[in-house]
């Protein structure tokens, strides 16, 4: 259970999103993906067991991307299988999802989006944040992000990709951690600091219920509400 998302502008988010998640096996985790925006679609990867699955999918493939989200599933609701590995994603495949935690009402939620004629590919409680976060998307990836927020019940650390806004990704926090790191031309979310602690030692603490967008050269924090705020920098002082 781990989470890794990188924005920049060197082609190198594989590579970065893979050595986040070798760093973040501690946590534990039976499945491990990514997602990409490469050429206009997102790319997904995903394989239950070892890192070394993931590795071995993605070997040999030219890392085109600039934006990507990277999770370790540590399954709650659905077995560990390719399927259920994260990211998830949306029926038109334009919005990928990664997810710790356990989003609580999720069986309400995802019988409403069945009744809509929604068609789920995994059995995680994850998923319906994909297929809400489509339904609600009005082009502005944090009011969309408040929206869903304010549907589902219980914990997550959210990372978020939209296949439109390819130079951005969004994320939230409610009781499972994540961590915002500031680099030069890339930025990073994580759900602890040895994960990004290679690219950068500046980082921000995201506090519960608190939601950002992280672009390239820029990062906007948000409170509950949806206002942004300014939020302390860390300098990390310590090694791994
Ligand atoms: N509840 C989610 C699942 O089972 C996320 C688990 C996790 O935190 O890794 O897929």
């Amino acid at each position: 259970c781990g989470i890794i998302g990188y924005v920049g502008t060197e082609n190198e988010a594989v590579e970065v999103i893979l050595d986040g998640l070798s760093k973040l096996e501690y946590r534990g985790y039976d499945s491990a993906g990514l997602a990409l925006i490469e050429d206009g679609k997102i790319f997904i990867e995903k394989k239950s067991g070892r890192l070394l699955n993931l590795k071995k999918a993605l070997k040999g493939r030219v890392d085109k991307s600039c934006i990507g989200i990277g999770h370790t599933r540590w399954a709650t609701h659905g077995n560990p299988t390719d399927e259920n590995s994260h990211p998830h994603f949306s029926q038109d495949r334009k919005v990928a999802v990664v997810h710790n935690g356990i989003i609580e009402n999720y069986i309400d939620l995802r019988d409403k989006l069945e009744k809509e004629g929604v068609v789920f590919t995994s059995q995680t409680d994850s998923e319906v944040v994909a297929h809400l976060f489509s339904k609600y998307f009005d082009g502005d990836m944090i009011s969309t992000l408040k929206k869903v927020k304010s549907i589902i019940r219980g914990s997550y650390a959210l990372g978020i990709i939209e296949v439109d806004n390819p130079d951005k990704m969004v994320c939230a926090r409610k009781e499972s951690p994540l961590i915002i790191g500031l680099g030069k031309d890339k930025n990073f979310i994580a759900s602890d600091v040895p994960a990004i602690l290679k690219y950068t030692r500046d980082v921000v603490f995201l506090d519960n219920d608190e939601m950002a967008i992280i672009e390239k050269n820029k990062v906007t924090v948000f409170d509950p509400q949806g206002q942004p705020i300014e939020k302390k920098v860390t300098k990390v002082e310590w090694d791994t």
